[in-house]
């Protein structure tokens, strides 16, 4: 089992819907450590991710994430947007021409977090967007190697996701806004990684619930 361009389209949408429905979620956990702005900022990202997709309608996985790189990078602005729409480019390039096994899945989830860490310069453990992805990665890794679908590698991805994003309660901030924080960032859930758990859920059942091909 295999995902295609149609499941790309279904991921967005599915993200788009979750951001929306997690706005404000995501506007009270930036505001306890941030600017207040990362449901705002997500919500009109994949809004728009959206309406391009509809309009362009692009064929392959590679279009597809390619689309979103380009309009998450022009419309969600802050941090995450040049990080969200340096992952989707990566993932773009890494999806090749065709649909995705799951050590395609890998590569694009690992073609993401290169993305995110050669923008943004964090590692493992500074509270950020790095403490879902991280995890995700090892975890579709480990899923393939067990010979894992590609749903099957996506879903072990997403849970360590939602993992990780519950984890960066208890660190404190050393990147992005939040690090100014200092010893007063610790308590509070990182909205980044938080939202990182929400898109990639989303890819989850994107590609159950479509039916993937
Ligand atoms: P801003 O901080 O500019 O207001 P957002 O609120 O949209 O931007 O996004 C904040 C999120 O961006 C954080 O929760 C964190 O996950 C992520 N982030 C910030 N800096 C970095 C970084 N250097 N590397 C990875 N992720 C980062
Ligand atoms: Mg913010």
């Amino acid at each position: 089992m295999s995902v295609d361009a149609a499941w790309a389209l279904r991921w967005i949408e599915a993200s788009a819907a979750t951001v929306a429905q997690n706005r404000d979620y995501l506007v009270d956990l930036d505001r306890a450590i941030g600017d207040g702005d990362h449901g705002e900022n997500m919500d009109r990202g994949f809004t728009a991710a959206v309406a391009a997709l509809r309009e362009a309608q692009p064929g392959t996985v590679a279009e597809v994430l390619k689309l979103v790189a380009k309009t998450l990078m022009s419309t969600v602005g802050g941090a995450a947007g040049p990080l969200y729409g340096t992952a989707f480019l990566r993932a773009s390039k890494a999806a090749g021409g065709g649909d995705l096994d799951g050590a395609g899945v890998v590569a694009l989830i690992e073609a993401a977090l290169g993305g995110i860490q050669a923008r943004g310069k964090a590692t493992a453990g500074e509270k950020t967007m790095v403490d879902a992805w991280t995890p995700a990665l090892e975890a579709a890794r480990a899923a393939a190697e067990g010979g894992a679908d590609a749903a099957d590698v996506l879903d072990a991805a997403a849970t360590a996701a939602e993992a990780g994003a519950a984890a960066t309660k208890p660190l404190r901030a050393t990147k992005g806004r939040a690090s100014y924080l200092g010893e007063r960032s610790i308590g509070h859930l990182d909205p980044g990684a938080v939202s990182t758990s929400l898109i990639l859920r989303a890819a989850a059942r994107a590609a159950t619930e479509g039916g993937a091909a």
